[in-house]
């Protein structure tokens, strides 16, 4: 019997990477879902995607911490032995603030948090598709808004994943690896609470062209899409999921 394909998902206990876990058990996929500190709701995740059948496996790791990102791909080793897809989907939004008032050490939380962890994290995964693989790193429709005034710091992370996209795609073509890029806008997760504005998706929902937020799911169908083999030909791209923002 032929071993299912396994998907690692960073920041995978809640919001659009819990969505992503189940979306990819649905599709066959076995699962490895890292947290940082929340393992009750990693393990609903978990019992979620075991609910269909499927494998799920929990490794905690900041994955800002280079040592942590090695060991959980050790441990991903040992628990699966192979990967197939990483989705790079861990981040984080901090309260609103002008760059006046922001100082270097909320800017390298931002930056390593959100951009330095898919670095890593795609070094170590490349390292373990010889035959080839599939990375989606989960970035934002603020790294084309810029969010001025709010998020900044943010809105420059996710352009210099945009810019890593584009580059690791080419740098790593030649070994059949795929990278790709979901830009989300206004999807209903609790990071807006943590950017200091619980309703933020509600307050700004009727600007956008579609006239409502987005779901989880359908970031998760998106990334599913980008690591799948329907997007064999596509590297290096980009799929807005911003309701025409
Ligand atoms: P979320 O806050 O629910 O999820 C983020 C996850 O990342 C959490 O599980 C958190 O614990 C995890 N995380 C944070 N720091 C970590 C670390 N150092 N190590 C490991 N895990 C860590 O929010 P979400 O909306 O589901 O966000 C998922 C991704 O989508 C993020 O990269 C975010 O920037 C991006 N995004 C979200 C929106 C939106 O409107 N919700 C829009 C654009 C982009």
């Amino acid at each position: 019997m032929k071993a299912n394909p396994v998907v690692l998902i960073t920041g995978a206990s809640r919001g659009i990477g819990a969505a992503t876990a189940l979306y990819f058990a649905r599709h066959g996929y076995d699962v490895c879902i890292n947290y940082k500190a929340n393992q009750q709701s990693a393990e609903k995740v978990a019992e979620q995607v075991r609910r269909v059948g499927r494998r799920a496996e929990l490794v905690q790791a900041d994955v800002s911490k280079e040592a942590d990102v090695v060991a959980m791909f050790q441990s991903l080793d040992k628990l699966f032995g192979k990967l197939t897809v990483l989705v790079n989907n861990a981040g984080i939004l901090k309260p609103q603030m002008r760059l006046l008032d922001m100082d270097a050490q909320r800017i390298n939380e931002v930056l390593t948090t959100n951009v330095t962890s898919a670095f890593l994290c795609s070094r170590e995964a490349i390292k373990r598709m010889p035959n080839g693989g599939s990375i989606v790193n989960v970035s934002s429709a603020a790294s084309r808004t810029g969010s001025p005034n709010e998020y900044i710091d943010y809105a420059a992370s996710k352009g210099a994943m945009d810019t890593l996209t584009v580059g690791l795609a080419k740098e790593v073509a030649g070994q059949k690896i795929r990278v790709n890029s979901v830009r989300p806008g206004l999807i209903y997760t609790d990071m807006h609470r943590d950017g200091g504005e619980v309703n933020r998706v509600e307050r700004l929902k009727d600007k956008l062209p579609l006239g409502r937020g987005g779901q989880p799911e359908e970031v998760a169908a998106a990334i599913y899409f980008l690591a799948s083999d329907q997007a064999s030909f596509t590297t290096g791209s980009f799929i807005d999921v911003a309701g025409g923002l």
